[in-house]
């Protein structure tokens, strides 16, 4: 049997939690391909990507700090991680380097799947401007969002940002807050989602929080955390206690995932697998997702 490789690239690379995800997918579905971290400097990016055609790497993911600079080396990139900006997917196809963003796929699925939400339509408010606001913003906007509100610590890069995705994609309103507590209270009441996409509740970040009161938020919202170690942040314990429906970063990670495997092998993985594995490589509790009416049950 020829042995196939994937992998992911980034530096650091020892803490991606990949590996695990897809190597419990690949043992139970395709024994033959095996999914590897390869640490890779700024300088080592090109070589990497001949070094991979010459040792049979036929796909990868890409992570902190490769998701723009890869894009320079690749021959084929899709629309929506043009309109993103970043790549964190990559398929040999057809002997050519073709580089896909499913940051944005995994977060839509993880609302569908999890959340029972339809992007079309919907009232979005995201916190940050980094490159997973940037995904979130730009597959919402593709899935016809209605109105998309981006705030930011630094008000002008949300207005800057807010601009550019309102040039790229017509059918959803784009708009820019500040951190402004009269503002930030009157766009969470206009909104159904709301979507911490800033590192604040990390493990890294232990003193701070975001700049919300529970008294902003109401039952019937979805609140959604990007973070996903730890799984429980201040920001969804906030939300839950208004009677937000939650949803941890988790979703979106293991989604990123599936569409990564599926772009790679041409089929669906076991997802259920691949959840586990994931679950079982993140520290702390296991969280699944919260619904206030749980408790009363
Ligand atoms: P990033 O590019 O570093 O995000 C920067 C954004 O966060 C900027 O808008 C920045 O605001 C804001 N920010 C940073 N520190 C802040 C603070 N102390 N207070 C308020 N805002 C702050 O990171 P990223 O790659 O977009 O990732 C953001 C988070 O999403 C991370 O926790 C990451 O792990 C998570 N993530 C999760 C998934 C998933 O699959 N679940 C995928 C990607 C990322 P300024 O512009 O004002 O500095």
């Amino acid at each position: 049997m020829e042995r196939k490789y994937l992998g992911v690239i980034g530096n650091p690379i020892e803490h991606s939690l990949s590996p695990h995800m897809h190597n419990a997918a690949l043992e139970r579905q395709k024994p033959e391909y095996t999914y590897l971290p390869f640490r890779v400097t700024q300088e080592g990016l090109e070589k990497a990507l001949e070094g991979f055609k010459a040792l049979g790497v036929v796909g990868f993911n890409v992570t902190i700090p490769h998701k723009v600079a890869i894009m320079q080396y690749l021959d084929v990139i899709t629309e929506e991680a043009r309109l993103i900006g970043a790549v964190n997917t990559v398929h040999l196809e057809n002997g050519q380097w073709v580089g896909y963003n499913t940051d944005g796929i995994g977060f839509l699925t993880m609302l569908e799947e999890a959340g029972g939400v339809q992007a079309a339509g919907c009232r979005v408010l995201i916190l940050g401007t980094g490159g997973a606001a940037r995904a979130v913003a730009v597959q919402l906007g593709l899935a016809g969002a209605g109105e998309i509100i981006i705030a930011n610590r630094h008000p002008e890069k949300a207005e800057v940002f807010a601009k550019e995705m309102q040039a790229k994609i017509s059918g959803t309103t784009y708009s820019a807050l500040s951190f402004s507590p009269a503002e930030l209270a009157a766009a969470i009441k206009k909104v159904e989602i709301i979507v911490n996409a800033t590192p604040v509740g990390m493990s890294s970040f232990p003193e701070e929080n975001l700049p919300l009161k529970a008294e902003w938020f109401s039952a019937g919202q979805i609140a959604v955390d990007l973070v996903y170690s730890p799984q429980w942040t201040n920001f969804l314990q906030l939300a839950g206690n208004a009677g937000c429906r939650t949803l941890t970063g988790v979703g979106m990670l293991l989604y990123q995932g599936v569409a990564a495997y599926q772009i790679w092998l041409g089929m669906e993985p076991p997802i259920e697998v691949m959840r586990e594995a994931l679950v079982n490589s993140l520290e702390g509790p296991v969280i699944r997702e919260y619904r206030p009416e749980d408790e009363a049950e």
